[in-house]
């Protein structure tokens, strides 16, 4: 069959050519069950059709398991699957290639779950990256880009509980690290000659 007639086809008796193309690769599952499989994906009439288009355009989805592909194919090959199909493949991730026995969709793309989720441009670096985190304003970020939050420990305390107090002596809320007080840190000071000496020797 051409490809025309098969387009022909696809609209005239979707549910027959899908069977057909999937007879073709699948040996092990008789054209009854196969016919079932492809009816319990492909109910309506334009849904089987449209999945019949897309595996006359491109059948060898049926044994490579490749998207970009209707999200119809990845369903069809599961249930393929699921009835015991050996020669159809199972969809595999778009990204890291793992095989599916349940689809996430981003476009024509399908994935596992752990890539399917959500994409966006990191705030820090730019690329289109997974969300790993989201920053203080709620922005996304990539995993290599971590909101690192580099404002002294007693600034947020003081800011915090401003917002609850305002007004409240950011001395009294927040001491000053007790590492200043330290011996160590006392004696370095104390080895300077610098105006260190006279603030921190106490
Ligand atoms: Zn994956
Ligand atoms: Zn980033």
């Amino acid at each position: 069959m051409t490809m025309a007639d098969q387009l022909d086809r696809a609209v005239k008796d979707p549910i027959g050519l899908i069977t057909d193309l999937v007879t073709d690769v699948e040996k092990e599952l008789g054209a009854e069950r196969i016919r079932a499989a492809v009816t319990a994906v492909a109910g309506g009439r334009a849904k089987s059709r449209s999945l019949a288009k897309a595996l006359a355009m491109r059948s060898a989805v049926l044994t490579d398991g490749r998207s970009p592909a209707p999200r119809a194919i990845g369903d069809l090959l599961i249930e393929l699957r699921k009835a015991g199909a050996s020669a159809i493949a199972a969809p595999v991730c778009a990204e890291c290639g793992k095989k599916l026995r349940t689809l996430q969709r981003k476009g024509q793309d399908w994935y596992c779950s752990v890539c399917g989720q959500e994409r966006a441009e990191c705030t820090a670096c730019g690329n289109v990256r997974r969300v790993s985190f989201r920053d203080r304003k709620g922005l996304p970020r990539c995993k290599m880009c971590p909101d690192t939050d580099d404002r002294e420990p007693a600034a947020v305390v003081h800011e915090l509980i401003t917002a609850i107090a305002p007004g409240a002596d950011r001395d009294a809320v927040a001491p000053r690290p007790s590492a200043s007080r330290h011996p160590t840190v006392l004696n370095i000071a104390r080895e300077w000659s610098g105006p260190w000496n006279t603030t921190l020797a106490c």
